[in-house]
C-alpha cells in the first residue's frame, strides 16, 4: 500500500465533501474520524502534515469514511458523543445525544435552582424521572450536575427505559461518569413505576420520540432506532400519553418537562394546559426553535 500523509488525506477530505459545498457529509466528520483514528488534537493536521499514516491507520479510516457515506453518523464509529461536557458511550440501541437537548437540561436546573429553600426539607429526598433515557444523558448531565455542581445531594433520580440494550449503556455511562446511583428501570414510559406517596417525583424530564412517521426529515436518520424518533398521531403519542399519565406520578407543584419538534410548541402547551398543568412554557432551542415545553401540576 502506498504511503498516506495527513496531507493527502485532507486533500482526500476536501474532494468527498466538495469542500463542503456539496451533499450532506460533513467535512469535519471525516477530520475528526481521521483525528479519532491517529489519536491527534486537531491542530495535529496543520502542524504535522506529513504524518504518515499506518497502512492499519489508512484501512481503517477508509472503511469509516465508506460506512458515513453509507449513512452511519460518525458518534456510531467512534461510540462517543459529547453532551453537556460529559462524555457518553453510544450505539446503534441510543439515540445520539443532540446538543439542542442541553436545553431541557437546562430548563430543569433552572426550575430546580428557583425552587424555595423553604421546601427542602418538606420533600426529601427530592426525586427525579426522566422517561426515555436512551444512553442517559439527560439523567446522568442532571445528576452529575446536582451532585457536583450545585452539591445538594437531597435528589435521587430515576431513569426509564423500554430497551434493555440501551439501559446496559446507560448504565455504563452514569458510572463513567460518577454518578452510580441513579435507578434505572426497564418499562414503557411509566408502567413499571409506582404512584404511591414516597415514590412521587419532584421533576419528570423526557425526549420523547416525536418526529411524524411520514417526515421527510427521517430519511436523513436512518441509522437511530426508529422507536426513539417517530411516533404517531403527528409524533404526539408518546407525548400525549406522557402528559396524561404524569399528575399520577407528580407531587402537587412538580414540574413536567417535555422536548418536542419545533412545530408542536402550541399543540404540546395545549396537551399540558389540557391536562390540568399550570405556568406552562415553551423554551426555544439553539436555533431559535420552540423545542421545550415546562408546566407545573
Ligand atoms: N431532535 C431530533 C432530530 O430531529 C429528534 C429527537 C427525538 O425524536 N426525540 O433529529
Amino acid at each position: 500500500m502506498t504511503a498516506f500523509t495527513i496531507y493527502q488525506i485532507k486533500q482526500q477530505i476536501w474532494q468527498l465533501t466538495n469542500g463542503d459545498t456539496g451533499g450532506t457529509l460533513p467535512s469535519f466528520w471525516l477530520t475528526d474520524w481521521l483525528l479519532y483514528i491517529i489519536d491527534k488534537p486537531s491542530s495535529f493536521l496543520i502542524t504535522d502534515e506529513n504524518y504518515e499514516l499506518s497502512d492499519s491507520e489508512l484501512e481503517q479510516f477508509n472503511t469509516g469514511v465508506a460506512k458515513i457515506q453509507a449513512g452511519t453518523p460518525l458518534a456510531y464509529l467512534t461510540g462517543q458523543q459529547e453532551f453537556w461536557s460529559l462524555n457518553f458511550t453510544v450505539n446503534e440501541h441510543t439515540l445520539i445525544p443532540r446538543p439542542d437537548t442541553e436545553v431541557l437540561v437546562e430548563q430543569v436546573l433552572k426550575w430546580i435552582q428557583s425552587q424555595p429553600k423553604s421546601l427542602d426539607n418538606i420533600n426529601k429526598p427530592k426525586r427525579l424521572l426522566d422517561l426515555g433515557t436512551g444512553s442517559g444523558c439527560i439523567a446522568i448531565s442532571l445528576a452529575h450536575e446536582l451532585k457536583y455542581q450545585l452539591k445538594d445531594d437531597s435528589w435521587q433520580t430515576v431513569a426509564v427505559d423500554l430497551s434493555a440494550e440501551a439501559l446496559k449503556i446507560a448504565r455504563h455511562n452514569a458510572a463513567v461518569n460518577d454518578v452510580t446511583d441513579i435507578e434505572f428501570v426497564q418499562s414503557s414510559w411509566y408502567d413499571e413505576l409506582s404512584t404511591q406517596d414516597e415514590h412521587l417525583f419532584d421533576v419528570i424530564v423526557s425526549n420523547p420520540p416525536y418526529i411524524d412517521e411520514s417526515d421527510e426529515h427521517l430519511t436523513h436518520l436512518i441509522a437511530e432506532p426508529i422507536s426513539a424518533l417517530s411516533a404517531p398521531n403527528h409524533g404526539l403519542a408518546d407525548i400525549e400519553r406522557i402528559v396524561q399519565r404524569a399528575p399520577l406520578y407528580l407531587r402537587t407543584g412538580g414540574l413536567l418537562a417535555l422536548e418536542h419538534g419545533f412545530d408542536q410548541g402550541a399543540t404540546v402547551r395545549q396537551i399540558l394546559a389540557d391536562n390540568g398543568f399550570t405556568a406552562v412554557q415553551t423554551v426555544q432551542d439553539f436555533g431559535g426553535n420552540d423545542r421545550v415545553t415546562l408546566g407545573e401540576i
